[in-house]
């Protein structure tokens, strides 16, 4: 197990497939100049399949989470869920992607067997989307998300991330629409994982706000008594079900107690928090023979050592350097 000293258990990997994009969201990349992996560095398919056995298989990870950068723009990504699929046990497979693509490639993935998508989408409004994300994309994230439905990759979750002076007015259109469309809609607070540290707490929209905003048009029944165990959403029942609407409020309610995560990079680091500013390389263990139960030991000690929390509080919270299209969310 990927156990760690404050007694928690990592059964939820997320793999980062590349670090590019073809977005610019605002939040995430500069508009240019941010620098890639190299070739070389970055885990081949048969690598990434590797590290994924061991962890399900020798570790117990349970669920896999593919994410980015833009995961769809990595060629073999059908061929690697595939051959997760027939992994045993076999992990819930779901995907997080800005949906750019998801009209070609949804159905191929659904038969590959990937469980479920998590779809990002900011804004209803096309000339908004193109401030965000500094890409004319719109419609193709819609009809991504119309054929990751059409699919059979439900429930088609929604993530959102709400920014000052931009977006800030839309939470309730936004669950509108969600509701309608039958999309699980999620709003997740801007974290300071920015590639050019522009984050500043005063300005970002909290979880408070986002409630607050939802209930001048819905009435919202906190999920399960506001237990969330490990789940970072909280989950709110709209207007007495069954739709759900989820907050994720990494910075102002942050759940670290509960965290369930581990993560790999493209380039074959293992990260133990979105927030850790350490890495510990599998790749070089990789590449230099290293048999499974050495992976396997690598991983376990990295774990270990996984901190209390995000650190976010902290007068000294340093901004790890990846940026969060190097890491995946
Ligand atoms: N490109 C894919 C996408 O956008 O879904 C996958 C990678 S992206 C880094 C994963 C998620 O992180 C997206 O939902 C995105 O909105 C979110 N995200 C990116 N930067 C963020 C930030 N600074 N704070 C909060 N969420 C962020
Ligand atoms: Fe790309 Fe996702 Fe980052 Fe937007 S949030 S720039 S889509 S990696």
């Amino acid at each position: 197990m990927l156990i760690d000293t404050y007694g928690r258990v990592a059964t939820d990997l997320r793999v980062s497939l590349t670090d590019r994009c073809n977005l610019r969201c605002t939040y995430c990349m500069p508009e240019e100049g941010l620098q890639w992996l190299a070739k070389p560095d970055l885990l081949t398919d048969d690598e990434i399949v590797r590290l994924i056995t061991v962890a399900v298989r020798d570790l117990g990870v349970e669920e896999v989470r593919f994410t980015g950068g833009e995961p769809l723009l990595r060629p073999g990504l059908v061929g690697i869920v595939e051959r997760v699929a027939a992994l045993a046990p076999r992990p819930q497979m779901s995907l997080t992607t800005n949906g750019i693509g998801l009209e070609r490639t949804a159905a191929a993935l659904r038969a590959a067997g990937l469980d479920r998508v998590n779809v990002s989408l900011d804004t209803l409004r096309p000339d908004v989307f193109t401030a965000l994300t500094r890409r004319k994309r719109h419609a193709d994230v819609l009809r991504g998300l119309e054929a990751a439905r059409a699919a059979g990759l439900t429930p088609v979750k929604v993530n959102t991330v709400l920014m000052p002076g931009l977006n800030d007015d839309e939470a309730p259109d936004l669950l509108a629409w969600a509701v309608a469309h039958d999309y699980e809609l999620r709003f997740i607070e801007q974290m300071p994982l920015d590639a050019q540290h522009g984050w500043q707490r005063d300005g970002m929209i909290t979880a408070g706000d986002i409630l607050d905003s939802l209930r001048t048009r819905f009435t919202l029944t906190p999920e399960g008594h506001g237990e969330r165990g490990s789940a970072p959403a909280e989950r709110w029942v709209v207007d007495g079900g069954p739709h759900r609407v989820g907050v994720i409020g990494s910075v102002t309610r942050p759940f670290c107690r509960a965290c369930d995560r581990t993560r790999l990079t493209a380039d074959g680091q293992i990260r133990t928090c979105l927030f850790a500013t350490e890495e510990t390389d599998l790749r070089a263990a990789l590449r230099s023979g290293a048999p499974d139960a050495e992976i396997a030991r690598i991983w376990k000690l990295a774990m270990w050592g996984k901190k209390a929390g995000s650190g976010l509080d902290d007068p000294a919270f340093l901004q790890p350097e990846r940026p969060m299209s190097a890491i995946g969310g």
